[in-house]
C-alpha cells in the first residue's frame, strides 16, 4: 500500500483550507471555537518481525503553538521500540507521539514528520485513524463544533473567487517540486568579499554559493578556522532574509570519521562520535532551520559529500580501500548519521535535502552505480521515509565536465568504442549531465520518489581557455581521439585536488535540463581542496598527496600525476591564485 505522495496531499489540503479560511474571515467564527483538523500520511516498511513506520501529519486547522500530540491505536500487537523526531510512548495498544522540544508549533498547513521502529507478528495492519490534539484526522476541519451561529453567514457566497489568499510566496510546510525555480539565490557576503579581493572578482561575486557547516563551531560562526567566517547559520539566514532571497544553500559536512578515503578534509569527529554528530551538530542546525522566522525561505541542505560512495568503492578488497572506510562501513556511522540528518532536517516544511552522489568518474561503472543507489536508499530508509530526500547532487567540489560536446558514450573511432580508451576506461558515462540524468532514473527505480531532482555542481568544471578543444579530433587512434577531443582537461578523471587548468563552469541556473533542478555553485570557487604540503592546523585537516603537484598517484587515479596546483593552503582556505585561474578559464567565458 503506497500512501498518497506527501506533496500531492499537502497541495490538496492547502486548496481546501483556502476555502475554509476565506469563509471564516467573512463570518468571524474565530472567537471561542478554533477550527481543528488534520490529515495524516502513514507508511510502514515491514520485514518479517519488524517495521519502520513513518507518520506525516498536516495541520489543517488553526495554528498550534503550545505543542502537538498525535495519537492512534494499533489493531494488532505492534510494539514500538524506538522513535525519532517526536517523543513516542506506547501503553497497551495506544500510542502517543508528542512534539520534540525544538518544534512545538504547527502552523496552518504545516506538517510534522516522525518515525519509529517497531516489532510485530501476524498482520501489520495500519491504524484505522490518527488524531491531532484530540481531533480525528479526516482530511478536513469539519464543522466548527461548538460555534454558536451568531453571524448566520449571509455573505458566504459573495466572494468565492477572491479567496485564494494573498500568500503567493512560499507556503510554509508545503515543499515545492523545484526549490530553485523562480527563486533568487542567497549570496554569501563572506565569499563575495573574498572573491572581490581578487582582481576581476566582482564579475562573478554576486553568484549564490553554498555555506559549508564543516564543524560544530561553524554553526554559530567562528573565525579561528580556514573556511568559516564570523557568520553562523542564523546570521546567514538573517542575511538571506535581508537580501530578499528565495533560497539559501548549506552543506551539512561533519560526519564521524569524515573523508575516509582521503586526508585533506578529515574532520573533527572521530569514527565513533556519532552521538556527538547528532546532538551537537544536527540537532542545533535543525533547531535553527525550523525557526518560523525563516519559514518563507527555501532552505537547501547538501548532505554529506563523498561519504556513502566511499562505502561502495573504497572498502574491502577494492584497489583503493582504506581502513578508515572499512571502519565507517562496519560501524554504520555514515548511514546512521545521514539517516538522522535527513530525518531531522527533512521534517521541516521549508527544508530540502539533497544527498551527495559523487560524480561520473567515480561511480559511473556498473559495478559502482547500482550499489551506490542501494546504499543511498539504505540511508534514506534509516531516516524513516525516503521522501526526506528531495534530490541528489553530483560533482560536488569536483571537476568533471558537464558535457563532452565532441563524443558520447556511443561514439567509436575506427570501429573501437571510446569506452576502450584509457581516459574513459570502460565507464558507462563520459560526462556529468548524462550521468546525473541516468543516476536519477536509477534512484527512482530502487525506490526513491519519482519527483526527485538532481543538482550538478558547476563551480569549477568549465574547462575554458586556450586548452579547450574547438572541434573533434580527426585521429583514428581511440586514445588520441579522446585525448584531443575531450573538454575535461585533467590528467586523469580520478584527480580531484585544485586542478590545474580548471575554470568556472555554468553559472547557477534553475531547471537547466530534464531531471535537473539546478546547476549550482556548492564548492565556493577559490576555496582550496587541500594543502600541497603538510600545514599544521586545528581543524583535523590532513595532508593528502593528491594535492601535491609532484605526486605520481595511486590506484584511485590510475597512478597518474595529481594535476594539482602548487602552493595551496589547507582545504577551505582562500586560494587567490586558484580563483584567478578559475576566472581566466571560465566557460562560458566571463
Ligand atoms: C573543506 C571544508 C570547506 C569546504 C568548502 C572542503 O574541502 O574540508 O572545510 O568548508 O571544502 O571550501
Amino acid at each position: 500500500m503506497r500512501p498518497i505522495p506527501t506533496r500531492a496531499r499537502a497541495l490538496a489540503a492547502a486548496a481546501a483550507v483556502g476555502v475554509v479560511a476565506a469563509g471564516g474571515a467573512i463570518t468571524v467564527a474565530t472567537s471561542a471555537s478554533a477550527a481543528a483538523g488534520c490529515s495524516v500520511t502513514y507508511s510502514a516498511n515491514s520485514w518479517s518481525t519488524g517495521f519502520t513506520g513513518n507518520v506525516t501529519v498536516t495541520n489543517l486547522g488553526d495554528a498550534i503553538s503550545g505543542g502537538w500530540r498525535v495519537t492512534w491505536t494499533w489493531a494488532g500487537n505492534q510494539q514500538i521500540t524506538q522513535g525519532w523526531s517526536a517523543n513516542i510512548t506506547q501503553s497497551g495498544t495506544a500510542v502517543t507521539a508528542t512534539n520534540p522540544s525544538w518544534s512545538a508549533s504547527l502552523a496552518t498547513n504545516g506538517t510534522a514528520n516522525f518515525g519509529f521502529n517497531a516489532n510485530y507478528s501476524g498482520t501489520n495492519a495500519a491504524p484505522a485513524s490518527f488524531s491531532l490534539n484530540g481531533t480525528v484526522c479526516n482530511g478536513s476541519t469539519g464543522s466548527p463544533s461548538t460555534s454558536p451561529s451568531t453571524s448566520t453567514s449571509p455573505s458566504t457566497s459573495t466572494s468565492p473567487s477572491t479567496s485564494p489568499s494573498p500568500s503567493t510566496s512560499v507556503t510554509p510546510g508545503i515543499k515545492v517540486d523545484n526549490p530553485y525555480a523562480g527563486a533568487k539565490g542567497y549570496v554569501n557576503p563572506e565569499w563575495k568579499a573574498k572573491a572581490e579581493s581578487v582582481s576581476g572578482g566582482s564579475r562573478v561575486s554576486n553568484n549564490p554559493t553554498a555555506v559549508w557547516i564543516d564543524r560544530i563551531a561553524a554553526i554559530n560562526g567562528s573565525t579561528d578556522s580556514s573556511s568559516n567566517g564570523a557568520m553562523g547559520v542564523r546570521a546567514h539566514l538573517d542575511a538571506a532574509l535581508a537580501q530578499g532571497a528565495g533560497y539559501i544553500q548549506f552543506v551539512i559536512y561533519n560526519l564521524p570519521g569524515r573523508d575516509c578515503a582521503a586526508l585533506a578534509s578529515n574532520g573533527e569527529l572521530g569514527p565513533t562520535e556519532l552521538p556527538r554528530y547528532k546532538t551537537e551538530y544536527i540537532d542545533p542546525i535543525a533547531a535553527i532551520q525550523a525557526d518560523a522566522k525563516y519559514k518563507n525561505l527555501r532552505i537547501i541542505n547538501v548532505v554529506e559529500i563523498d561519504s556513502l560512495p566511499n562505502l561502495v568503492t573504497n572498502v574491502g578488497s577494492a584497489a583503493g580501500a582504506t581502513a578508515a572506510c572499512d571502519t565507517m562501513k562496519a560501524n554504520g556511522g555514515y548511514v546512521q548519521g545521514i539517516g538522522y540528518a535527513l530525518n531531522k532536517l527533512g521534517a521541516i516544511g521549508n527544508v530540502y535535502n539533497y544527498v551527495d552522489a559523487a560524480h561520473h568518474g567515480w561511480i559511473g561503472w556498473d559495478s559502482n552505480f547500482g550499489p551506490t543507489a542501494d546504499i543511498m536508499l539504505q540511508a534514506a530508509q534509516a531516516s524513516g521515509n525516503v521522501k526526506n530526500v528531495h534530490g541528489f547532487i553530483t560533482n560536488t567540489a569536483n571537476y568533471s565536465a558537464l558535457k563532452e560536446t565532441f563524443f558520447t558514450i556511443g561514439s567509436s573511432v575506427n570501429g573501437t568504442s571510446v569506452r576502450q580508451s584509457k581516459w574513459v576506461d570502460w565507464n558507462q558515462y563520459v560526462d556529468e549531465l548524462s550521468f546525473a540524468q541516468a543516476f536519477r532514473a536509477k534512484l527512482v527505480s530502487v525506490g526513491f520518489d519519482s519527483g526527485i531532482g538532481m543538482l550538478i555542481d558547476t563551480s569549477r568544471n568549465g574547462w575554458g581557455g586556450s586548452a579547450r578543444p574547438t572541434a573533434a579530433s580527426t585521429s583514428t587512434n581511440v586514445d588520441t581521439f579522446v585525448n584531443e577531443s575531450r573538454i575535461d582537461r585533467r590528467i586523469h578523471a580520478g584527480n580531484w585536488c585544485n586542478q590545474s587548468g580548471a575554470g568556472l563552469g555554468e553559472r547557477p541556473t534553475a531547471a537547466p535540463a530534464s531531471g535537473i533542478d539546478a546547476y549550482v555553485w556548492v564548492k565556493p570557487p577559490g576555496e582550496s581542496d587541500g594543502s600541497s604540503k603538510l600545514i599544521p592546523n586545528n581543524e583535523g585537516k590532513g595532508f593528502d598527496q593528491m594535492c601535491d603537484p609532484a605526486y605520481a598517484g595511486n590506484a584511485r587515479n590510475g597512478n597518474s600525476m595529481s594535476g594539482a596546483l602548487a602552493d595551496a593552503p589547507i582545504s577551505g582556505a582562500w586560494f587567490p591564485a586558484q580563483f584567478a585561474q578559475l576566472m581566466a578559464n571560465a566557460y562560458p567565458a566571463l
